[in-house]
């Protein structure tokens, strides 16, 4: 039975689609493996798999549906992955068979060369996957899964390259889109980002092994030292003998990270882009509070994600910041497969109204997103029936407009509530007395960038804020995506 993961409350989240992690020089690997895609979990809960390579064993593979700590801490699995090099992906659901994953489309992914066997994880989206997909297909490439990731193995099988980490150089020269990916061969680790280093990947060092992170929090599970980033365009080769080789295989352009990590993917622990995602989250509540007063009793954060910039609105406001809501953090696990009822329950399920607080006061709601806006209603209803006497929604991104094509589950853009409503027409379908986003550039200042947005040469990805997309999105606009028109 595959177990119920996706709650009815984050279904109105942007869902980041994967985490990735990687050592080598670690004795029992795929332990460090496993506790790196626990501290990653929250960038995929849908499925998670872990290769590893040791001389006698050959490389070993297990996948499976769920959460790492029900899967990948069982003696049962965790006998069979055994080495000191392994690798390891986290899930939600990417493009190809999203909301019903095969078991053949959870990564890593694996291909044996003449030269011997690689295993890949990507975070990311490959925007021209259905072109390379067909050609490929046509050359006569045979494909396992329905993922987009799987084009690289394909593309590096065709590669005249003379070992694996020169065919994957000359793989991703074709690959248009976002990635970030840690990959494997027999003696080697490696980790590539895409010229603007969309997604994040970060290098640590434990004792006299290395690991490579989607994030810094990963790292710190494990107790290594966190060393830097990966360059966007760069390629690092690790091996036990040689250390870390780097070089820069692509075109140098300027980085456009996403912005939407130091909104929301990444944990509040983390460090990115050599800022603490907490301490960018919190000045975004400041930036909001700034922009947007208003007269209140109390600054709550919708839990837990806007729980930052609630503390940064409130000591910015000097209104008092109190847990109003407050979230059942066992949800997930309790209704393994709820009922009709149960489901229609929502929201209630998930977080809590504290009455005794909230009663006759005019409540500030902090929030990190609104995507269809239909959690942002039930919570005030909640709000509401408990009793406020008025409700103010701050909100620490700018609308989202606009679908991401760069490895982020987004509806499509008629369901985006900002794409079809006005700010005045989202706070009138809302029901709530006030509605106000952080601006673009308040968003840019909180994330280091002191003059906010450079219109000219955007700073970060922003393209689900502003629709400039840095990377066309071939394959969808083949299907009809229309873009935006250039001002
Ligand atoms: S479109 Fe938005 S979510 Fe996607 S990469 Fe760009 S900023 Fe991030």
């Amino acid at each position: 039975m595959r177990p119920f993961l996706a709650h009815p409350f984050d279904s109105d989240k942007l869902h980041e689609e994967c985490g990735v992690f990687g050592v080598i020089g670690m004795a029992d690997a795929s332990s460090f493996v496993a506790l790196g895609l626990h501290a990653l979990q929250h960038r995929g809960q849908e499925a998670g798999g872990i290769v590893t390579y040791e001389a006698e064993a050959g490389f070993c593979s297990a996948r499976r549906f769920g959460y790492v700590r029900d899967n990948f801490t069982k003696a049962d699995v965790m006998s069979t992955l055994p080495g000191t090099i392994g690798i390891g992906h986290v899930r939600y659901s990417t493009a190809g068979s999203k909301g019903a994953t095969a078991i053949r489309d959870v990564q890593p992914f694996f291909g044996e060369f003449s030269m011997g066997g690689s295993a890949i994880a990507h975070n990311g989206n490959i925007t021209n996957a259905t072109a390379l997909r067909r050609e490929l297909i046509e050359r006569g490439s045979i494909f396992q899964s329905s993922s987009d990731s799987e084009c690289i193995i394909h593309l590096m099988a065709r590669s005249m390259g003379r070992n694996i980490p020169d065919r994957m150089e000359e793989a991703l020269r074709k690959v248009e889109g976002a990635f970030s990916i840690v990959a494997m061969t027999r003696t080697k680790l490696m980790g590539v980002r895409d010229p603007l280093g969309v997604r994040p990947l970060v290098l640590g060092k434990l004792g006299d092994g290395w690991a490579l992170s989607s994030e810094t929090c990963a790292l710190d599970i494990i107790g290594a030292e966190f060393i830097r980033e990966i360059e966007p365009g760069e390629m690092i080769v690790i091996s036990e003998k040689e250390g870390v080789q780097s070089h820069f295989p692509f075109r140098r352009v300027k980085s456009r990270g996403c912005i939407f990590e130091h909104v929301y993917f990444s944990r509040p622990d983390s460090i990115l882009g050599g800022r603490s995602v907490y301490e960018t989250r919190r000045q975004i509540g400041v930036e909001l509070a700034k922009e947007s007063p208003v007269d209140a009793d109390l600054v709550c954060p919708v839990p837990d994600s806007g729980t930052p910039a609630a503390i940064g609105y409130s000591q910015e406001s000097g209104i008092p910041y109190a847990m109003g809501i407050i979230r059942n953090q066992y949800m997930g696990r309790t209704f393994i497969e709820p009922t009709e009822q149960i489901r229609n329950m929502g929201v209630r399920l998930k977080l809590n109204v504290n009455r005794a607080l909230i009663k006759g006061k005019r409540v500030i709601l902090v929030d990190d997103s609104v995507v269809r806006g239909t959690t942002s209603r039930k919570i005030k209803d909640m709000i509401l029936d408990a009793g406020a006497a008025e409700v103010h929604f701050r909100i620490a991104s700018p609308p989202t407009a606009w679908p991401c094509f760069y490895g982020v589950d987004t509806p499509e853009r008629s369901k985006l509530l900002a794409a079809t409503m006005s700010e005045e027409e989202m706070r009138d379908w809302i029901g709530v007395d006030s509605l106000k986003f952080v601006s673009l550039d308040g968003l840019y200042r909180a994330a280091g960038a002191a003059k906010g947005r450079d219109t000219k040469s955007p700073q970060y990805c922003d393209a689900c804020f502003s629709g400039e997309y840095p990377i066309a999105p071939s394959d969808m606009i083949e299907k009809g995506f229309e873009m935006k028109a250039a001002e």
